[in-house]
């Protein structure tokens, strides 16, 4: 019976962002590494992307324990500095503002979210930190490398506020390459007057008038910048040199670099070996983050039935330097693997074979192999599978997983939670349902299909598979999509129909009852089809859109399982458009007549690609006001706009990168436009503009903000085609 005992230490190497290469591993100390990693600020919860770079932290430090290291562990818990200026002096965090209108400390916040953010720890697998030392209890020893790095000349006083001699540090930039934050930033942000060189950052900041948390200092009340934290606290936890210092890719700079900056010019020498930068967890192509509001927490994977060790798998599917793309829809299928994977230790005992033991050893190498290399996890797991589908002996096989489980921190002991697979009967059911769906005997596959949900099962038909699940495992019952590819598309496919109308319902029961009430009442027999995209909307309104819906065919309901961004939402509806004309209808417009004869009428002149009620006018493509006549115009607006089909091809689809609604239509237009085509507006077509519930949701500063977003995404898009704004006619104001 082979032992779990630790291999010879093999090689291990792994890329080091600061020499830009994989580079071996060779300990400071024999046996012993030392290695820190950026933890959490604790103002708020982690989402599962913070959760990767450290599941990715966690995979390090497990690596090094199987291998004989001791390895000391220290994460530190941001809670001083900057999480008061980022949050408390913008108001962006409600909670904060709540816990300060309630008289609660922010020693009271931090506390509630610490306690958050080891619990979700533990949920994911992740080891305890050696140590969690908080900001707030190094603030002497964070004084103590300032006033060192002023002596030294490194470091200045101005009002008060305490900043870093950049021009000092002749390595500044080393890590990222980077000297200075980008353009973007300082073009928008007004220039500090107390820095000597706007490249300076803050060690400490003076107290303002009412501050809760603040400290003595040499330079008069205040508190430590962010970077100067992780310098002090590495040098007091773990010591002038350390091996790895882990973070996100975002940490890089300035973080990292000013900490690079701050702990060498202090010391006088290099402070840190191997630094280790996980790449982003995204979202809809995005990386996650609560400013972009494409957030999950672990708690909203709970909530959905999912087990928090299906999230650690699917990281582990992928390698700590790749971005991944997180979808419920691709974590659904890690739970699959996972439960599978769990299923494979309770296989019968078998024959053990000196052949068999020998086998096993080969596995045995190249797992550990494989993490040697780079910290090839995704190789790992792969290794794992080929263990788990081999003929060896139950007994090896378990012995084996158990083995890698040290590192993989699947839990893979643990009883799966369901079947391994479906019984034979349900598979059989399946079969047939698919031949039937084949030959098109399409009510003979939904007699089966209602078969298989009256027997508890739920059935997704995505393209020519079916998925067919036990139904506890998804809350909703409805096919779900997770992004706009998720459906096909239908557009190389002749026109069916006429008429496509594309609703996105996100907000408000009652404004998407009014127009798509008007929507039935005006289409009257038109051969159409109203395609209804639930971008994440009110689960209450389900019940109302289902009943609406039923009955009549033209409906076509998607379901997205989170919010996709109105753009991507609206390229559903474009994929699956079955229409020679494609309908835009915001759920604030009510129609009062017939508009698609109209409609129809505007679209059949080829010069023309785009049509609406209601149209923008520009100088400069910053400023669009509102056409006050029908013609030519620079850009049909959202609420109510119609094409050709056909133009996509030439168009493309909208642009995803635009997930609030504001400028979209304008660079949907700028696109057909672009195509030589005119915009062409009727301020006569009977359709009423409501409130808009979206906008009215939002809050101001939200608003501002991802308008503003939306906004620099256009202008850098099309400002390069000046002959946007003088070509074809355009209505006076
Ligand atoms: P923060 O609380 O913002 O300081 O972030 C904590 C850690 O999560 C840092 O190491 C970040 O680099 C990392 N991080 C932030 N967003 C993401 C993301 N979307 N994917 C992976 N890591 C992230
Ligand atoms: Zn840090």
């Amino acid at each position: 019976m082979p032992k779990a005992a630790a291999p010879a230490l093999p090689q291990f190497s792994v890329y080091n962002t600061l020499s830009r290469r994989v580079e071996e591993f060779l300990p400071l100390e024999r046996g012993r590494v030392k290695m820190y990693s950026c933890g959490p600020t604790v103002y708020r919860d982690a989402h599962i992307g913070n959760m990767r770079s450290y599941l990715m932290a966690d995979w390090l430090r497990r690596f090094l324990e199987t291998q004989g290291y001791s390895v000391s562990h220290v994460k530190n818990i941001t809670d001083v500095g900057h999480m008061r200026e980022e949050v408390l002096d913008r108001g962006e965090d409600r909670v904060i503002a709540a816990a300060r209108a309630a008289g609660t400390s922010p020693q009271e916040i931090a506390a509630h979210y610490t306690e958050a953010f080891l619990r979700d720890e533990s949920k994911l697998g992740i080891l305890p930190a050696s140590n969690y030392p908080r900001a707030s209890e190094s603030v002497v020893e964070m004084v103590a490398i300032i006033e060192r790095l002023v002596e030294k000349g490194h470091a200045y006083e101005s009002g008060g506020n305490v900043y870093f001699d950049v021009a000092s540090f002749p390595d500044y930039g080393k890590l990222s390459g980077q000297q200075a934050e980008g353009l973007e930033e300082s073009g928008r942000v007004a220039p500090d007057p107390g820095k000597r060189d706007q490249r300076d950052f803050a060690l400490w900041k003076a107290a303002e008038p009412g501050r809760a948390l603040k400290w003595t200092s040499p330079w008069g009340d205040g508190f430590p910048g962010w970077h100067i934290e992780c310098s002090a606290i590495v040098s007091r936890f773990l010591g002038e040199r350390i091996d790895f210092h882990t973070g996100g890719v975002d940490n890089i700079f300035p973080h990292h670099e000013d900490e690079i900056a701050q702990s060498e010019a202090a010391l006088g020498h290099k402070h840190v070996q191997a630094w280790v930068h996980g790449q982003h967890l995204l979202v809809d192509w995005l990386k996650m983050a609560k400013s972009t509001g494409n957030v999950y927490l672990v708690s909203d994977l709970e909530d959905r039935g999912l087990d928090p060790l299906a999230f650690r798998y699917l990281c582990a599917t992928a390698q700590f330097r790749s971005r991944l793309n997180f979808t419920l829809a691709s974590l659904r299928a890690a739970q699959v693997g996972l439960d599978r994977l769990r299923a494979k230790l309770h296989e019968p005992e078998g024959r053990l074979t000196k052949k068999a033991s020998a086998d096993a050893e080969v596995v045995r190498k190249k797992f550990w192999a494989a993490v040697s290399k780079n910290l090839n996890v995704p190789a790992a797991l792969a290794v794992a599978w080929s263990v788990a589908r081999s003929r060896l002996p139950g007994s090896i096989k378990r012995e084996l997983l158990l083995d890698f489980d040290r590192l993989l921190g699947l839990d893979l002991g643990r009883q799966p939670a369901r079947p391994e697979s479906l019984g034979s009967e349900v598979a059989e059911i399946v079969r047939a349902r698919s031949g039937l769906r084949k030959s098109k005997q399409y009510a003979e596959a939904d007699a089966l299909r209602a078969q298989l949900i009256d027997a508890g099962y739920e059935v997704q038909d995505r393209g020519a598979t079916t998925v067919v699940t036990p139904k506890s495992e998804w809350r909703r019952a409805e096919p779900q999509i997770s992004s706009s590819d998720d459906v096909d598309s239908l557009l190389s496919r002749e026109p069916a129909l006429e008429f496509t109308v594309s609703i996105v319902a996100r907000q408000g029961c009652a404004e998407l009852e009014r127009c798509v009430t008007s929507v039935k009442t005006w289409l009257k027999d038109t051969p159409a089809e109203i395609i209804v995209v639930d971008n994440g909307f009110d689960e209450e309104c389900h019940v109302f859109v289902d009943e609406v819906a039923s009955g009549d065919e033209r409906f076509r309901l998607f379901h997205a399982d989170h919010f996709l961004g109105q753009a991507a939402a609206r390229n559903v509806s474009l994929r699956q458009a079955r229409g020679r004309y494609v309908v835009f209808i915001d759920t604030s417009v009510e129609l009062r007549g017939d508009i698609f004869s109209r409609l129809r009428a505007m679209l059949e002149d080829q010069t023309v690609g785009i049509v609406g009620r209601w149209g923008a006018v520009t100088d400069d493509l910053r400023t669009f006001t509102e056409a006050k006549t029908s013609g030519d115009v620079h850009a049909v607006e959202g609420y109510l706009m119609a094409f050709r089909r056909s133009v996509l091809r030439e168009a493309g689809l909208l642009d995803e990168k635009y997930r609030f609604y504001r400028h979209l239509d304008l660079d949907f237009s700028f696109a057909v436009r672009n195509r030589g085509y005119r915009a062409i507006i009727d301020t006569t077509l009977p359709a009423k503009r409501h409130e808009h519930v979206d906008w009215e949701a939002t809050q101001p500063e939200e608003r501002d903000r991802l308008s503003k977003r939306n906004f620099y995404r256009f202008l850098r898009k099309w400002e390069k085609h000046p002959e946007l704004l003088t070509a074809g006619p355009v209505a006076s104001r």
